[in-house]
């Protein structure tokens, strides 16, 4: 019986106290997530880690396992002794198991052993290790040919130091870093499709998120922001715990329309998130913003553009969906579970007050210039000082 689960991690790039700290967070962040699943044992062991599952049932435990950013495959293992005895019983009953899960007929059983050797004292070499049990496993029961090229069944034997590991499959995983190794960032969340993929592949990178939200109560309305904090939810439910500040912009964006040109109005706008946004990353420790802008895809997003709205933050300002298409951001939205969230129809801050021929390629004086009749900095404080916080933790493991 399958009772043990591995997990892979990508170690290479990992040294000294980053692979320590790696791992801690890693098995924290794995217990986590089966903590309402009773009799998982989770343990650091050799590079890997290794999951206990007593009467845990092994689907649930790897379809939660496999959304747990840092792991990149999980395996269900069977641990043996290094008798190769013990190692051929188990292939036999994961070879067995490979054919009920694939549901193979009499005509499609066809396997191979695949072995690898950690252990260099073994006095068997990898080779002689999978043709000793493929031999044994062919001789074991009818019914069985042996295909080195197109298995339908591989069977993996693993002789480590002190065991050897026995398995049919590699289920693959997200990879990426654990949350909680990178730092702290404040991802600009709005309601639209784009950010809330921006601060997955954020988290995905081992950040832990600060989601913060301009609204324009009352032309935005309780619907939009109701929307957002759902958003900020399913992130919770991948990262583990977002907080959510929402500041209240409508005061800032009555000053734009009264005292900017109406072209700049937008390049304005962006530029004031940021500067309350940095105000925002100075008190909770944040230490760089990320947004879900992607070149070229909105006027607002022309390089110009850009360089513009960045002039006024001294942060790192993260856009890792620069470089994406459309269509490849609705198809990961759809994945982790934002995009029917992100196409419910309620308006955004940036979609009132827009102007007729917003300017795609603004310059920096001339934005400049625009803002000198606005009091940024008093606009600044008020809008931060008004900014309310909420917290929000997993509730639902994704998988
Ligand atoms: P998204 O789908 O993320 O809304 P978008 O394609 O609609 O992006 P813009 O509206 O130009 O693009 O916004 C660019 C980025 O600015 C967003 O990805 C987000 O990071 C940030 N942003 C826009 N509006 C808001 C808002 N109301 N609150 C917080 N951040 C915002
Ligand atoms: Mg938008």
């Amino acid at each position: 019986m399958i009772r043990q689960v591995i997990a892979r991690y990508g170690e290479l790039s990992l040294k000294g106290k980053n692979r320590h700290q790696f791992e801690e967070r890693l098995v924290g962040n794995m217990r986590r997530v089966v903590a309402d699943v009773p009799g998982v044992r989770i343990a650091r062991q050799n590079g890997r880690v290794l999951i206990t599952l007593d009467d845990a049932p092994v689907d649930v435990v790897i379809s939660r396992l496999k959304n747990v950013f840092g792991i990149v495959s999980l395996s269900p293992v069977e641990v043996t002794g290094l008798a190769l005895e013990e190692m051929v019983q188990a292939a036999l009953r994961v070879r067995g198991e490979e054919a009920r899960r694939l549901g193979l007929s009499a005509a499609e059983r066809s396997f191979k052993v695949e072995a690898k050797r950690v252990n260099k004292r073994y006095p068997l070499t990898s080779m002689e290790v999978a043709s000793e049990v493929g031999g044994q496993l062919l001789a074991a029961e009818t019914g069985w040919t042996v295909d080195v090229h197109h298995p339908a069944v591989t069977v993996f034997v693993e002789v480590r130091d002190e065991e050897a590991l026995v398995y049919g499959v590699k289920v693959p995983a997200l990879g990426g870093l654990p949350v909680g190794t990178s730092g702290r960032v404040g991802l600009l969340l709005s309601g639209g499709i784009d950010s809330p993929v921006a601060g997955w592949l954020a988290l995905k990178r081992g950040v832990e998120l600060d989601a913060i939200h301009f609204h324009s109560f009352p032309f935005t309305s309780q619907r939009a922001l109701d929307k957002v904090e759902t958003l900020a939810q399913t992130l919770a439910n991948w990262g583990g715990r977002v907080r959510l500040h929402t500041v209240h912009f409508t005061d800032v964006q009555t000053e734009i329309r009264k005292h900017c040109p109406e072209n700049l109005t937008i390049t304005v706008m962006r530029r004031m998130m940021m500067r309350i946004s940095e105000r925002i990353a100075e008190q909770n420790a944040l230490l760089a913003l990320v947004t879900g802008e992607s070149l070229g895809q909105v006027a607002s997003q022309t390089l110009e553009s850009l360089r513009v709205i960045n002039a006024v933050t001294r942060l790192p300002v993260l856009r890792p969906l620069i470089a994406e298409d459309k269509v490849s951001i609705i198809r990961l939205a759809r994945q982790i579970g934002t995009y029917e969230t992100s196409i419910l129809p309620y308006e955004d801050c940036c979609t009132i007050f827009v102007p007729k021929q917003p300017r795609t390629k603004p310059g920096l004086a001339e934005t400049e210039r625009a803002e000198q009749d606005l009091d940024v900095e008093r606009l600044v404080s008020e809008a931060v000082a008004r900014t309310e916080t909420k917290v929000f933790s997993r509730r639902s493991p994704v998988g």
